[in-house]
């Protein structure tokens, strides 16, 4: 009787223990190391997502019951027609593509002491220092006057030369080493070594001419080109497994682009249901999810009533909305066994333990928190136990510790049922995060149930 009362933690290692359970862990583990090292950007994401689904035959054509509607490179809504009406509700999994990066300035290109530097404004919430002495690659896009597309991709392959954002020398550091973290790094210092070379002119920064020249050879553009560009630094190479075992997944970008993974692999395995299934991928998280492609903006309602138009004309949307269950699938922080003193130790989650359901995120009192319902997430904890999927259930970190925001409450809003249920990552915003392979192959379990629910 004692047991039965106890809830115990399932280890997603004990529950998919099973050969076959190992080996189809092994193979989702390296698709998605492969995926993170190609997606890079929100639209090399959205671009990976739409060449996905129109493999599986979701197209613009929404004739039919496979619909996909892309918006400006940087968002996406992919919907499977169900067998009930869309008056019952969805079954909606949102993600983000956005990730913290270094953004090239508009005038970004100068010379200074025989180098020529790319100035950036960086994006989101880094830790500066963790972006310097180590190789950066630019990946972007670039629109020319006449509407040439340029894309930008270097430092990838392996004839690629790098880029770089120059540190202090630890003999000079002195007066660096007092200050604050905070103000030792400052962001005007996270300027990109681009150049070293003099071009054969009589300018003055010849240096900077030199790059200019390369840049025209290249790509065909003119240093203005740069004033529109879309061009972001992001950490060089592969994403690689971590760890002796193998166990631990390592690379940037997957806060949330774990989540964009594991959520359209469920998407995509999953057959049509008695629901209809959405999947909604959303730019803009880490700075506030504002603006055309994010989701604040009326991205969602727009695809849905284009779709609404299609499938069942006269359905309004509130009540589709309403009746929706949501999932904000986005990562969580587990305990990091270097800084267990920032979590509850009784209220946080383990790698390894599955996907973490977030019932509330904000700060200081819950301040700026959308908080799931206690129907909702027994309604989910039912559907979960069905399958044997191993989950946990979390907070951030300790009360007044720090805090942070997810989409769920701008989806909130419309009444759908939602919550934050996603992995845990460690080192979450640094260039090189880490997840768990356990954790991976349960998500997509998960997201796949909730999909055929
Ligand atoms: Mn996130
Ligand atoms: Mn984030």
């Amino acid at each position: 009787m004692d047991e039965a009362l106890k809830y115990k933690a399932a280890s997603c290692w004990e529950r998919y223990g099973s050969a076959g359970d190992r080996a189809a862990m092994d193979g989702l583990a390296g698709e998605f190391l492969d995926f993170l090292t190609r997606c890079k950007t929100e639209r090399e994401t959205i671009a990976w997502a739409m060449e996905q689904g129109a493999a599986a035959g979701f197209s613009g054509d929404l004739s039919g019951g496979l619909a996909m509607i892309p918006f400006r490179s940087k968002a996406l809504l992919l919907a499977r027609r169900g067998s009930a009406p869309l008056s019952r509700g969805l079954r909606l999994i949102t993600a983000h593509v956005d990730t913290p990066h270094l953004d090239l300035k508009q005038h970004p290109l100068h010379e200074e002491c025989q180098v020529a530097l790319m100035k950036t404004h960086y994006y989101g919430g880094i830790k500066k220092y963790q972006w310097l002495a180590r190789s950066l690659a630019l990946h972007g896009t670039v629109v020319t006057t006449d509407g040439r597309i340029i894309g930008v991709c270097i430092g990838e392959s392996q004839d690629d030369p790098v880029f770089t954002v120059l540190d202090l020398l630890p003999h000079l550091a002195r007066k660096q080493r007092e200050e604050t973290v905070e103000k030792a790094f400052v962001g005007e210092k996270l300027n990109l070594a681009f150049g070293h070379e003099p071009a054969s002119t009589e300018d003055e920064a010849k240096v900077r001419q030199r790059v200019l020249e390369l840049l025209h050879e290249r790509f065909g553009i003119r240093e203005e080109d740069l004033f529109s560009a879309e061009l972001q630094v992001v950490p060089a190479g592969r994403a690689r497994f971590v760890g002796l075992d193998r166990a631990l997944l390592g690379g940037y970008g997957q806060d949330d682009r774990l989540c964009v993974f594991t959520a359209t692999r469920a998407f995509l395995d999953a057959p049509a249901g008695e629901h209809t299934q959405v999947l909604l991928l959303f730019d803009k998280e880490e700075i506030g999810s504002d603006g055309a492609t994010s989701a604040k903006s009326r991205f969602m309602e727009h695809a849905l009533a284009d779709i609404l138009d299609a499938w069942e004309p006269g359905t309004a949307l509130r009540h589709v909305l309403t009746r929706t269950k949501a999932v904000s699938a986005d990562v969580h922080c587990p305990m990091d066994p270097d800084y267990q003193d920032v979590h509850d130790k009784y209220n946080s989650s383990l790698l390894g333990f599955g996907p973490v359901f977030s019932k509330f995120t904000g700060h200081g009192g819950k301040y700026g928190a959308s908080e799931a319902d206690c129907e909702y997430v027994a309604w989910f904890r039912a559907l979960l136990a069905q399958e044997g999927i191993p989950w946990q259930m979390a907070e951030m970190g300790k009360v007044d510790e720090g805090g942070g925001g997810t989409v769920a409450k701008d989806l909130a809003v419309y009444g759908m049922e939602i919550i934050d249920f996603g992995p845990g990552v460690l080192s979450m915003h640094s260039p090189f995060e880490i997840s768990s392979k356990a954790d991976l192959y349960a998500t997509v379990k998960a997201y796949n149930a909730f999909y055929r629910s």
